[in-house]
């Protein structure tokens, strides 16, 4: 049914460039697995659509914005999965499409764009019902938030043998990743989440929301958004570029080289005990770097 045929494996990268810090760090390549359906998003999904195949529906529908890495990779995954897709983008169509949107569209997905009013309250547009019946339609939160994602998201702690690790590190937008992580960590482990979003203090509950009553055991560091989502400074373009010549790690100014910034900051800053073991999750969504200028990143 499905056809991932162009699948890779992920794979564990040391940081020995931290070791002058004391501190043993291993990054997951979840970027690696696939170019567009990269990293936490091939994990998010994979529930959902075992869900929509089950009840025989044939159009996914699902929102997002312009950039967004849920949105391109749900329209990958469908048409992997032989099923349709529609995505309902926030705005006005713009007279040129970002690199995204155009990609999704390559996928087969329907892109109907709506009000900041209707994407606020989640319509979904009545001129849909000329395309599809109610029954035919599958629909995903934004952003893929939900149990089904978070139970996908578990399986991420299964990729290697994560048994050894004392901290795992990851990059938070709607925490469903996290929730996952959560759910699947032993209870000495730690899970930090570093919230990519400004103003982002909700996102607690909602991971909790997602989480088994017994397993509250995280933390979430709000401070490293560097102005919000999807925003930018120099400062952190510099740190990508350095970080790849260091590491050899490429990232994405929304998610990823936010994190890797942050881990290197608590690392620096003696954040975590001595002996610890830090496992930082590469979730992927390089291919969101496309909407900066050009000759900003050394690794395009
Ligand atoms: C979507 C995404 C995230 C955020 O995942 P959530 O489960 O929404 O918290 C993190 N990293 C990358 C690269 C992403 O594309």
């Amino acid at each position: 049914m499905m056809d991932f045929s162009g699948f890779e494996n992920s794979r564990l990268d040391s940081l020995p460039s931290l070791y002058k810090f004391h501190t043993n760090a291993d990054v997951l390549r979840l970027d690696l697995m696939h170019p567009v359906i990269s990293g936490n998003k091939w994990f998010k999904l994979k529930e959902y659509f075992k869900e929509a195949i089950n009840l025989r529906k044939t159009n996914i529908i699902t929102y997002g914005g312009a950039y967004s890495n849920h949105l391109v990779a749900t329209a990958a995954f469908a048409q992997a999965s032989r099923l349709k897709s529609t995505g309902l983008v926030r705005g006005e169509r713009p007279a040129q499409l970002s690199p995204t949107i155009l990609q999704a569209e390559q996928f087969g997905m329907k892109i109907i764009f709506l009000s900041r009013e209707d994407y606020k309250r989640k319509i979904v547009p009545p001129s849909l019902a000329e395309h599809y019946t109610n029954d035919e339609n599958y629909l995903i939160n934004e952003g893929g938030y939900g149990m089904a994602g978070a139970q996908g998201a578990k399986a991420i702690m299964e990729e290697v043998d994560t048994s050894a690790y004392t901290h795992i590190v990851a990059a938070v937008g709607t925490g469903t990743t996290l929730a996952g992580l959560i759910s699947a960590a032993a209870n000495k482990q730690h899970i930090i989440g570093i919230s990519v979003l400004k103003n982002n203090l909700s996102v607690e509950k909602e991971i909790k929301d997602l989480l088994p009553n017994e397993k509250i055991n995280f933390t979430l560091l709000y401070d490293f958004h560097f102005g919000g989502y999807a925003k930018y400074t120099p400062e952190l373009i510099s740190f990508m570029n350095d970080w790849y010549t260091e590491t050899g790690i490429p990232s994405d100014f929304v998610y990823t080289g936010k994190l890797f910034y942050a881990a290197k900051e608590l690392i620096v800053n003696n954040f975590f005990p001595k002996q610890s073991k830090l496992l930082i999750i590469h979730s992927g969504g390089l291919q969101g770097n496309r909407s900066l200028p050009p000759g900003k990143l050394i690794f395009q």
